[in-house]
């Protein structure tokens, strides 16, 4: 048998109703944290703020996978994508554009044009499920998504990936002699 438990809802008296004593409250807890940082930082205690974008803390765990996006390179220098056009195709936001071309090398086609407009991408990661090579990823450890300049190339401070910034390998990552040296760069100079 169902049974029914009926809750009653208090009314709200006329000094709840007009909210100054919550509004009062809120106003406490601000206060109290402003002057608080405000003591710390003339005291040159820690504080819980930091002064972004001068300074930065690292971000850890997973979060750094949903960062902007890189084409990664095989260890030759070549880059791993084989302009399949998955990615493009289930991007639900169709801001990635390729366009593809033979190649001589073992990956037989690459992309000749590979764009990503990041001023439309939602950071929703399906271009990186989608992708058979793993070729694409999210991991560059960049967030920041304003700009004043929306339409600029990402390395003039806009928002808008071209190959010369996507075909990258990370610091960190193992990469061999051959992959790290001239051939790297004559390979990325030949696919830009
Ligand atoms: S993260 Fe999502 S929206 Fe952005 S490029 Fe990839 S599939 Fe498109
Ligand atoms: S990044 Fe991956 S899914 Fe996109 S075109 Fe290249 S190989 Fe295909």
């Amino acid at each position: 048998m169902i049974r029914t438990k009926y809750i009653k809802i208090k009314d709200l008296n006329f000094i709840e109703k007009i909210y100054i004593i919550e509004v009062l409250k809120g106003f406490v807890i601000t206060f109290k944290h402003f002057f608080s940082n405000l003591f710390k930082m003339f005291t040159n205690k820690k504080i819980i703020t930091i002064r972004y974008p001068e300074e930065k803390i690292p971000v850890l765990g997973v979060a750094k996978l949903k960062s902007n996006h890189r084409i990664k390179l095989r260890h030759d220098g070549t880059p791993k994508c084989v302009a399949c056009m998955l990615c493009s195709t289930i991007c639900p936001a169709k801001c990635i554009y390729i366009e593809a071309e033979e190649v001589e090398s073992i990956i037989e086609k690459a992309p000749k044009i590979f764009n990503i407009d990041l001023s439309k991408c939602v950071m929703c990661g399906l271009c990186v499920e989608a992708c058979p090579e793993d070729a694409i990823s999210m991991d560059k450890g960049i967030f920041e998504g304003g700009s004043y300049n929306r339409f600029l190339n990402k390395s003039l401070g806009g928002l808008f990936y071209t190959k010369k910034e996507l075909f990258l390998n990370l610091e960190n990552e193992k990469i061999s002699e051959l992959g790290a040296s001239n051939s790297l760069i004559f390979r990325r100079e030949k696919y830009e």
